[in-house]
């Protein structure tokens, strides 16, 4: 790397910006601008003089390659002779040159400018191209307001210049230095709270830009930052010197986020940095961006020749900058966990509502897959047996495919996790020694995680996820997550299976055992809400009673077996003959009842006498052993609301009308009406 000092530090501590910048405090010296000269570094000006066009005579714009030599003599002569020297350069303008000597330092001089002779005249210069540049700059006016001196004034300034740095002595320019160091220090105090106000990474470096600029004068400054977030790192400029971040090159990055304890190197050594844009050669330094013991990147001011003291201030900045950005980062991560874990809460709730235990494990899966980014999964569950598991929901596989894998306990990943009972989290599937076997072709990445899902303390079922979206490896944070929700998983899995169990016997409550057709329990519930849904929405409903005729003497000739598979037989013609909405009960012994919702009395003689025949033709065993030859039923229909409007009296209606049709002949179906109620009363 480059030249560590320059001659000038080596002399006063001071960097040359800063001498300039002292001198340029003592009044006489006020209203030039000045440059210093040594040997090792020629010529230094501050950076605003580069751009000014009356700046000591060699660094103004205005000078050609003509005029070069001109000011290079005359430095030189001013140098031979150890005297402090005036001179017109060719555009007219005055300078002086005052030669110093500084401890150790080989000759240095210090050069005014800026100002003009009285008798200056555009017309009379012997620059050639001097009134041309001036007529395109329009800077003509300019140049008639430059301050005026005589040539011996300026001589007398020369001599009260050099009779200066003759007794200027190290300790007074740094107690000069000590002063503007103080103030600057005083100034980055004061704007210390304001970096804690900072509510984003931009105000943090709008606010180290802006402090650099106004405090250190500086011209270019950026930050390249790195961390697991940032993406490649990247020049950003600091103020307004870049309009985008430049990519940097491998060589550039490891040069300037290399640069550790060598904070200061030159640009004109560093070939990979002269493609900079605008960075113009002269020096570098780098400060690490440190918070917490953690780099978060590198500051890097170029152009500037900063001395030890400014750049501890710049450090002090830099280090409440990232200090800063790294408490905004913690609090976005723990603002996004807060957001997750309201999704997170939001899902299992949601999940809490499914009553199916297919889609709860679907759904545990997707979710399972989502929160960490997998493109594929499965649910495995283990069969009653205990021996083998199959897939219970898969993701990103082939459903069909799905449904006829198993696993056997022991074997493959899920049956090794069911076996032991362990979590496993692999990078490498080929390389792991607990599993290394071949990664088949339908994975893109070689990582997965399986996790055991448990009801009090037995394994009930395996989560599998495989092949992360960004193709990385699944990591602990991963493992952690899963983990986590891995009890919430199996609680609602459990409750999902007591609900369908709490079904399955209310089922069983319901459902007559022989024909598996619903009982009269369920009928008589039906019965209300059909009733009071007939009632809202203004439609008919019937009930047809059904009662097998002379069924005991069936029962006495073929047996009671015959007599319960007459009774199936019937029940399976029953429900072929429903539609959809009707409700086909078994109500006792062999008598059935079938509800019709939004059917007319009339609509369901019909259906009654379509059942009856149905039952007529069909072939029971032994039937022709029965005195009429055949089994037959008989039907009693009653309508809500005419008939009854309670589920008892409708029943008691149908049941009216069904002692009707037995006293009839039997085989038939009869209406209810109100004048078999009547005969019923007059009878009874
Ligand atoms: P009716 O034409 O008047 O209805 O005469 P019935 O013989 O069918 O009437 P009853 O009510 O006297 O007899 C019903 C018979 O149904 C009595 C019983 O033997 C028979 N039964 C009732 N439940 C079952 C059953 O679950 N299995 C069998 N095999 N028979 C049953
Ligand atoms: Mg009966
Ligand atoms: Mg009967």
């Amino acid at each position: 790397m480059g030249r560590e000092t320059s001659t000038m530090d080596d002399l006063t501590a001071l960097s040359p910006m800063e001498l300039l910048e002292s001198l340029q405090t003592f009044g006489f010296l006020a209203p030039y601008s000045l440059a210093l000269y040594c040997e090792i570094r020629g010529l230094i000006c501050p950076e605003r003089q580069r751009f000014n066009l009356f700046g000591p005579c060699g660094q103004s714009p205005l000078c050609d390659d003509q005029c070069r030599p001109h000011h290079e003599n005359a430095l030189t002569q001013t140098i031979n002779r150890n005297q402090p020297n005036v001179f017109r350069c060719k555009s007219g303008l005055l300078n002086f040159i005052v030669p110093f000597k500084l401890g150790r330092a080989p000759t240095c001089c210090l050069l005014g400018g800026g100002i003009r002779a009285a008798d200056f005249n555009l017309a009379a210069t012997d620059h050639p191209s001097l009134p041309r540049k001036l007529n395109e700059l329009g800077l003509a006016e300019a140049i008639e307001q430059l301050p005026v001196r005589t040539e011996d004034e300026l001589l007398e300034v020369a001599r009260q210049t050099a009779q200066l740095l003759t007794e200027l002595r190290p300790e007074s320019l740094l107690g000069l230095a000590f002063e503007k160091t103080m103030t600057r220090f005083n100034a980055i105090v004061a704007m210390l709270p304001a970096f804690d106000r900072a509510s984003s990474s931009e105000d943090v470096w709008h606010l180290v830009g802006e402090t650099l600029t106004v405090l250190f004068d500086l011209p270019r400054a950026g930050v390249i930052l790195t961390g697991a977030r940032e993406p490649r790192p990247a020049l950003r400029c600091l103020g307004q010197w870049l309009e985008n971040p430049v990519p940097l090159s491998d060589e550039q990055i490891s040069l300037l986020l290399g640069a550790g304890n060598q904070r200061r190197f030159y640009l004109e050594d560093e070939d990979s940095l002269k493609t900079l844009p605008q960075v113009k050669g002269d020096l570098v330094h780098c400060l690490s961006l440190m918070a917490a013991d953690q780099s978060r990147g590198t500051l890097a001011i170029f152009d500037a020749d900063l001395a030890p003291r400014d750049l501890l201030l710049i450090e002090l900045l830099a280090g409440r900058a990232a200090m800063r950005l790294t408490r905004l980062e913690q609090e976005r991560e723990q603002q996004l966990e807060a957001g997750i874990s309201a999704q997170i809460i939001q899902m299992i709730s949601d999940l809490s509502l499914l009553d199916r235990r297919e889609v709860l494990f679907q759904r545990i899966l997707d979710l399972s897959a989502e929160l960490l980014c997998a493109s594929k999964g499965s649910l495995m569950v283990l069969d009653e047996d205990g021996e083998n598991l199959y897939i219970a929901a898969g993701r990103g596989m082939n459903p069909e495919l799905a449904r006829n894998m198993k696993v056997r306990v022991g074997h493959g990943i899920a049956g090794r996790v069911v076996s032991n009972g362990h979590p496993l989290l692999v990078n490498d599937i080929e390389k792991d020694d607990r599993i290394r076997s071949t990664n088949r072709p339908r994975f893109r990445t070689k990582s997965f995680i399986s996790i055991p899902l448990k009801v009090q303390g037995e394994i009930f079922a395996v989560l599998n996820l495989s092949d992360k979206e960004s193709q990385a490896c699944f990591d602990d944070t991963d493992l952690r997550m899963l983990c986590s929700f891995a009890p919430h998983f199996s609680a609602l899995i459990e409750r999902t299976a007591s609900l369908e169990r709490a079904a399955a016997m209310e089922e069983l409550s319901i459902t007559d055992p022989l024909t598996s057709l619903y009982n009269r329990r369920f009928l008589e519930r039906r019965l209300e809400e059909e009733i009071s849904r007939s009632l809202r929405q203004n439609l008919s409903l019937t009930l047809v009673m059904l009662d097998l005729d002379n069924f005991k003497h069936y029962n006495d000739l073929c047996g009671h077996l015959a007599g319960d598979k007459a009774l199936k037989r019937t029940a399976r013609i029953l429900r072929h003959s429903a539609r959809e909405m009707d409700i086909v009960t078994r109500f006792g012994g062999e008598e059935f009842c079938i509800l019709l919702p939004g059917t007319s009395k009339k609509e369901s003689l019909l259906v009654a006498e379509r059942i009856r025949h149905a039952i007529e033709k069909e072939s029971y065993l032994r039937e022709q052993d029965l005195p009429s030859g055949k089994l037959t039923a008989s039907m009693g229909i009653a309508s809500f609301p005419g008939d009854g409007n309670t589920p008892r009296t409708l029943i008691n209606a149908a049941d009216i009308a069904l002692y009707r049709a037995k006293s009839e002949g039997r085989n038939r179906s009869v209406l209810f009406d109100l004048s078999l109620r009547a005969d019923q009363a007059s009878s009874a």
